[in-house]
């Protein structure tokens, strides 16, 4: 063999994939005992109805020997369903991550830019990467008020626009969209992994917007990350234009099964969901009683800056706290390389008990830093004294 180990180098290696480093998805902690409020999955199991049908389809395990239905056809009806689509308007992802790089590899090139607001899901930039496509980003301003004519501007023939908007959990609202969509000459992606914790769904402008793309996942809303279902929501030429770059069997037969079975399944969705949202906001009222600001949020997740009873925040202090966290098996997410947010941690929103024992620590936290505090300011002034 002429190729050796030691010859593999850089130079094998594609020009675009150089340039990549790899997205780094949050931490699945090994070992029990972790309240887990970090990647922003449902705290509640998927619906029975999913778990049943799994088992259905694993029977003796008879029918892994066979190919799944490549075109999920059964799951993509029952999405449709739910959205009051038709299957022509779906397409079925390995989770919305899959969706993602579907819509970049069919609709970004070198010629082709991808637009995204910023800050925003940090797989975007890694995925355009790869694709060797230049990517936009456009601030939200501190307001949320989005420069539309800077999105106008960019050239992008596809923007990404995460809505609730991700790391923030801010929703914008439906005209904002409508906006965009009106505007933006080229295809607009909605992200919709946490729309099942907002008002609406932009699915109800598919037909009316030819340019329109919808993701959304079963994930976040209806306990099943570990499953990996996503979707495509849009018009047959845009889904049968991603259908094209899409691996013949994406989805494995548990997850079209489980799939199918949990999104039907609308009373259960209906009760996590307002679990979820009675907790967000007993958390949104602790963290607004202790003075933390967060923007609001429409999604399963709060961005909070923690402040110490001394008044300061910042990255020292988001990073002091998620370590602190961290050493009582509580993990929250931390970006410290994201200028925009080092100085916030981003919390899931789990049961009653899991709040309750984070809202617990976060308390200990600032009893630690009172005292750090009151001994700082009694430092300081016995310096002044020692000076006078
Ligand atoms: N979009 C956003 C904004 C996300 O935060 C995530 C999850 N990290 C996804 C899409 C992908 O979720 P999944 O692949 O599990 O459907």
């Amino acid at each position: 063999m002429k190729f050796k180990e030691k010859n593999f180098d850089k130079k094998n290696v594609s020009d675009a994939v150089q340039k990549v480093s790899a997205y780094v998805p949050g931490e699945q902690p090994k070992g029990g005992g972790w309240i887990k409020l970090n990647t922003n999955e449902l705290p509640y199991p998927p619906s029975p109805k999913a778990v049943s049908a799994v088992k259905l389809e694993l029977g003796s395990g008879e029918k892994l020997r066979l190919y799944p239905d490549p075109s999920s056809f059964e799951l993509r009806s029952a999405i449709a369903k739910f959205f009051g689509l038709k299957p022509e308007n779906v397409l079925a992802g390995n989770g919305s991550d899959d969706v993602l790089n579907l819509a970049v590899r069919a609709f970004s090139d070198k010629a082709r830019k991808i637009a995204s607001f910023d800050p925003c899901y940090t797989l975007y930039p890694v995925l355009a990467k790869i694709q060797g496509s230049e990517i936009v980003h456009i601030p939200i301003g501190k307001d949320f008020k989005l420069d539309i004519p800077a999105l106008l501007k960019s050239g992008a023939n596809i923007l990404f626009f995460t809505n609730p908007n991700a790391p923030t959990g801010f929703g914008f609202d439906e005209k904002t969209v409508a906006e965009i969509l009106e505007k933006f000459d080229g295809l607009v992606l909605v992200d919709e992994a946490y729309a099942p914790f907002a008002k609406y769904s932009a699915a109800k402008f598919v037909g009316k917007y030819p340019n329109l793309i919808v993701s959304g996942t079963l994930s976040k809303g209806w306990g099943l990350a570990g499953m990996r279902v996503g979707w495509a929501l849009g018009s047959p030429a845009v889904i049968s234009t991603l259908d094209k770059v899409r691996d013949s069997y994406n989805l494995d037969r548990l997850a079209q099964a489980a799939g199918a079975a949990a999104i039907s399944d609308k009373k259960y969705h209906a009760k996590v969901v307002s679990a979820v949202l009675r907790e967000r906001k007993k958390a949104e009222s602790f963290f607004d009683k202790l003075g933390w600001q967060h923007p609001k949020s429409s999604s399963n997740f709060l961005l909070v800056e923690p402040k110490t009873p001394c008044g300061k925040s910042g990255p020292k202090q988001a990073g002091e706290l998620f370590e602190f966290l961290k050493s009582k098996k509580v993990l929250v997410r931390y970006f410290p390389n994201s200028p925009e947010i080092n100085s916030k941690i981003r919390i899931t929103i789990g049961t009653p008990e899991q709040m309750a024992a984070l809202e617990k620590r976060v308390l200990e936290w600032i009893e630690k830093r009172t005292r750090e505090c009151k001994c700082g300011s009694l430092n300081k002034q016995k310096t002044k004294g020692a000076k006078s």
